[in-house]
This record gives C-alpha cells, sequence and structure tokens, in this order.
C-alpha cells in the first residue's frame, strides 16, 4: 500500500488533460467531481492511498466498432459505435446508449464517468458505463431505424450480458429503439431478459421505468423544498427538454401541483404562461413519442401558444429549473438570468446540463442546485429493479415500484444532504453530498479488492 497524503488538483487536472487531449466533456465530468472529493481525502488521506482517484477517472475499458447500415434506398451507411466500460466495483457495468450526431469518446466517457458516482449513490449493486453512437435519428424512416439498431447491437452483443455490462436507452433511443435491439439480441443469441433494461412491460420491462428518471427528480425536488419547509404547489418550473425525462417531470410536477411553463426541444422552447394543461400534455407525448415530430408541431393542434425559436426557456421568471434536455445548456449567463428571475432551485433531469462557471454563479446568488447524478438517479434505479425482476423471473406491479422508486429517491436525498457540508454555503451545497458519498462507496470496495 502506498499513500500519498496530498493530491494537487491543478497538476492532476494538467496531467488527466495532456492524457485526453480534445475531450472537453470528460475532462468538465471529472473537474466538477474533484473539486469536492479532493479536500475531502485531504481530510480523509486513507482515501488517498494505491492511486484510487486515478483509477476511478480512467475508465476500465473503451469498445469502439464500425456499424454498418443500408438505407431504404440500398445506399449503405457506416456510423461508429461504442461502449464506454466505466467501472464495476460495485456491479455489472449499467448506463445507458446514446444515439445522436455529437456521440463521441468524450461525451461517452463523461456520461459514463457521472455514471459511476449515480450508481453508488442508488445503494444498488451496479457499475457503470454508457455507449451509443454518431447515427442521428432525426428524418431516418422507421425501418431505417430498425435496421440500424439491428446493426448496432449485433456488433456490441459479444461484449455485454446480464452479469457483465447491461444497456439501457438516453437520448434517441427510447421503447421503440430498445425493442429492436432486444428482438435482434434473442434473434441471434441466447441472451438473459436482464441484458438489456428499458424493455416494454409486454416482454420482460419493468413498470415504471418509462417514467422513472422524470419522477424521480420530481421526488428529489419535493425532499429539497420539505428541507426548506417550502412545498411543491403551486411552483412555477422552467423544463427543458420534451423527452422522456423532460415530459414524465412535466407529468409528475402537474400531479402535484406545480405549475410547468416552459418545454423545449433543439428548435426552440413553447411558453406556456399559464401553466400546462392535462390534455396538452398528452397531445404533446403522442407528437414526440408516437409521432417522433419536432416540438413545434403543437401549435397545429394548440395554435394559441407561443413557441420561441432558436431560444431557451431560461430568461422566464420562475421558482424552479429542471433542464431535461442535454449537456451545457444552462450557461453563465443563463444561470444570472435565472437568478434574476428569482428561481430559487435548479434540478438536473439531463446529465450534466449545468456548465461549471453556471454553478458557481448558483452557488453566489443562494440557488440550490441538485446535480444529476443525485436528481436523476432514478431512471436507473428502476433499471437495477427490472434485472431484479428478470432474475426472480415475476414483476411488481406500478405502485410496488413507485413505492421503491421514492425510498430510493429519499434515502439518495438524505445522503447527500448529510454530506453536503453546507456551514460555509448560502445553500445546501447537494453536488458536494453527491460527490463525496458516491466516491466514498467505490474508492471501499476498491481498496477492500486490492490492486
Ligand atoms: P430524449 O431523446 O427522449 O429527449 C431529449 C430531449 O432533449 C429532446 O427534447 C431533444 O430535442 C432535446 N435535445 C437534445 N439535444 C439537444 C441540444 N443539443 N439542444 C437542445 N435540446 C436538445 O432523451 P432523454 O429524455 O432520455 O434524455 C435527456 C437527458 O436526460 C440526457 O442528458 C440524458 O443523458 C439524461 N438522462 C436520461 C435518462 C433516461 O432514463 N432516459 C436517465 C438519466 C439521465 P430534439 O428532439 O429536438 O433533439
Amino acid at each position: 500500500m502506498k499513500l500519498s497524503t496530498t493530491i494537487d488538483f491543478a497538476s492532476f487536472m494538467q496531467r488527466l488533460e495532456q492524457k485526453n487531449p480534445g475531450q472537453p466533456e470528460y475532462i468538465q465530468a471529472v473537474y466538477e467531481v474533484l473539486t469536492d472529493v479532493i479536500p475531502w481525502i485531504q481530510e480523509n488521506p486513507h482515501y488517498a492511498q494505491d492511486s484510487l482517484l486515478e483509477r476511478i477517472c480512467e475508465p476500465d475499458r473503451i469498445i469502439k466498432f464500425k456499424v454498418t447500415w443500408d438505407d431504404d434506398h440500398g445506399n449503405v451507411h457506416i456510423n461508429r459505435g461504442y461502449r464506454v466500460q466505466g467501472n464495476n466495483a460495485l456491479g455489472p457495468y449499467k448506463g445507458g446508449l446514446r444515439f445522436h450526431p455529437t456521440v463521441n469518446e468524450s461525451i461517452l466517457k463523461f456520461l459514463a464517468f457521472e455514471q459511476t458516482f449515480k450508481n453508488s449513490l442508488t445503494g444498488m449493486p451496479l457499475g457503470s458505463g454508457k455507449g451509443g453512437s454518431d447515427f442521428d435519428p432525426k428524418g431516418k424512416s422507421e425501418t431505417e431505424i430498425k435496421r440500424f439498431c439491428q446493426a448496432f447491437i449485433t456488433s456490441l452483443l459479444p461484449f455485454i450480458g446480464k452479469d457483465k455490462d447491461v444497456p439501457a436507452g438516453d437520448i434517441g433511443v427510447g421503447s421503440r429503439e430498445i425493442s429492436y435491439m432486444f428482438g435482434q439480441m434473442k434473434r441471434i443469441a441466447t441472451i438473459a431478459p436482464g441484458t438489456l433494461t428499458g424493455k416494454s412491460v409486454v416482454f420482460g420491462g419493468s413498470n415504471v421505468r418509462l417514467e422513472a428518471t422524470g419522477y424521480g427528480a420530481v421526488y428529489f425536488l419535493q425532499h429539497m423544498l420539505d428541507a426548506q419547509k417550502d412545498s411543491i404547489v403551486g411552483k412555477k418550473c422552467l423544463v427543458s427538454g420534451s423527452g422522456n425525462v423532460a415530459l414524465y417531470a412535466a407529468e409528475k410536477l402537474l400531479a402535484l401541483g406545480a405549475k410547468v411553463i416552459t418545454l423545449s426541444d433543439s428548435k426552440g422552447y413553447l411558453h406556456l404562461p399559464n401553466g400546462l394543461t392535462s390534455p396538452q400534455l398528452k397531445d404533446i407525448m403522442t407528437l414526440r413519442f408516437t409521432k417522433h415530430q419536432p416540438l413545434a408541431h403543437i401549435l397545429k393542434q394548440y395554435p394559441d401558444l407561443q413557441f420561441h425559436s432558436g431560444k431557451t426557456p431560461w430568461h422566464t421568471p420562475a421558482d424552479v429549473a429542471l433542464p431535461c434536455a442535454t449537456e451545457n445548456e444552462i450557461d453563465v449567463d443563463d444561470a444570472r438570468a435565472l437568478a434574476a428571475g428569482k428561481v430559487k432551485m435548479v434540478v438536473e433531469g439531463a446529465n450534466m446540463p449545468v456548465s461549471p462557471t453556471a454553478i458557481n454563479v448558483f452557488k453566489e446568488k443562494g440557488v440550490a442546485y441538485a446535480p444529476g447524478k443525485a436528481a436523476n438517479a432514478g431512471g436507473v434505479a428502476v433499471s437495477g429493479l427490472e434485472m431484479s425482476q428478470n432474475a426472480m423471473g415475476y414483476f411488481w406491479t406500478h405502485d410496488e415500484v413507485d413505492q421503491k422508486l421514492q425510498i430510493i429517491m429519499q434515502n439518495i436525498h438524505e445522503q447527500c444532504y448529510r454530506f453536503a457540508n453546507s456551514e460555509s454555503d448560502k445553500v445546501v451545497n447537494y453536488a458536494r453530498g453527491a460527490n463525496i458519498v458516491g466516491f466514498k462507496k467505490i474508492a471501499d470496495a476498491m481498496l477492500a479488492f486490492g490492486v
């Protein structure tokens, strides 16, 4: 055992940048975690041994492969497929697949790194991973998407398994894509149902998995409000995105009496000054999930609504913001606008939607900030429950899974709150709590295993 008593943050980051050139998202994700973890290690030097931090930052393995598929006109296309297997100290590698033209090694390494701490926070036996492809599902026909999914999973299949690595969905990978991939896996191999999560309940999926990330983020928000002796009822909420996370977060906000005053997509945002109604939400879900059309097309049904092209929701006055679209969607100017608009809480439904400089603005202005690794952990937690149900060959009802999700989100909130150590801060430092609790569990497991 080798104990190095001090870890210098600046030189650690410099070495990391030299080793990983051109990977800004990955460097950003590590920077955010180490901002809290390195000072904590200085106070707990036991965790400075055996290059633990370097080992957690370096993914166990990166699998990179070619995905060849043909379009409806017989033209052959090639995309890049990836699987980053982050860390398996706590269990099989676990994390979603993203299909989006921006996908590259930096984005997937950042997502796998975040997943390491998130999965640790759930308290479940889950390691971390992330994968995907630079394939763009937009503008593709149903049959092209099917052929791409089949080609992608055929190449990935040798590297995954229920006790080894269990993928799920993420941006661009919803129920339709998971179904195509699961169908292909069954066609070409004998696989356990627990090899992929996010499946339809018809063939081994879990109740509430579809809703879990958005619902979980709202449950986390409820606990933040409870801790301030405040209530969610009547709170005006800015939600970004109009995909899986955003729309189920909106559904739960409505159910609990909050007001959703914005939704968005990559083309702009929808402003609903009087609050989204349940019939409107139902129509938006059909538009986005069934018809796969842009959010602005809802104006055909509701011509009185306002859609602001090329703009984001963050300049709208409100009480709470839930960024649920993608990374770095809130920059420093957006953060200032949110604080000026009297937003008191920011809850990340997406992964790393708030840039580090924007986080600093929230700290200065006393805006409570809940990082995605804590607030959006409900999705992977219910994926973990899907694996448990598959292993049992049984299922839990909607209410049973929802109850378990609520307990998990409560536990995550409690742990983050307890380790936030916020005496010197204006508001509870949930990021510090999440980073330290997430790190400690993995570090304890890795120390127990030896090098
Ligand atoms: P979806 O593909 O269902 O929806 C993504 C939404 O974000 C769409 O509205 C999309 O708009 C918008 N979006 C994507 N890229 C951009 C961009 N560059 N600028 C503005 N808007 C953009 O994905 P999910 O809802 O599943 O995922 C959203 C976020 O939540 C991601 O950060 C993901 O990693 C994270 N997450 C997801 C989990 C899950 O269970 N699905 C679990 C935990 C985290 P458009 O359609 O126009 O592209």
